[in-house]
């Protein structure tokens, strides 16, 4: 079992959560509000080359509270790996889009 530092990725990298090890468990506490945290598939953001790549069923530490998202190191390699070679991804989805400035409510 190998044992990863804990990092947070640069902002121009990537998805920006937090990196660990191998070694973590159901209910270890977050590092930022000591929540618990729970192992869930999730919707990852991955911002990569300028644009914004969406990859469903990621396997993810939440945190339960904050909402913290942090991946096991070979996942976010994984992640990486994906989107290297977002030419071959199939799909695409659209979602609105509202502007805070624009916005006449
Ligand atoms: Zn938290």
């Amino acid at each position: 079992m190998s044992i990863f530092a804990i990092k947070r990725a640069s902002d121009n990298h990537g998805i920006c959560p937090i990196v660990r090890g191998l070694e973590m468990i159901n209910g270890d506490p977050c590092e930022y509000c000591d929540g618990k945290l729970q192992y869930r598939r999730i919707r990852a953001q991955f911002h990569f080359k300028g644009g914004t790549i969406y990859i469903d069923h990621v396997p993810a530490w939440v945190c339960a509270k904050c909402g913290e998202r942090y991946f096991d190191a070979p996942v976010y390699k994984k992640l990486e790996d994906i989107a290297q070679h977002s030419d071959r991804i199939k799909k695409t989805i659209t979602f609105p889009l509202a502007d805070y400035e624009r916005a006449a409510l």
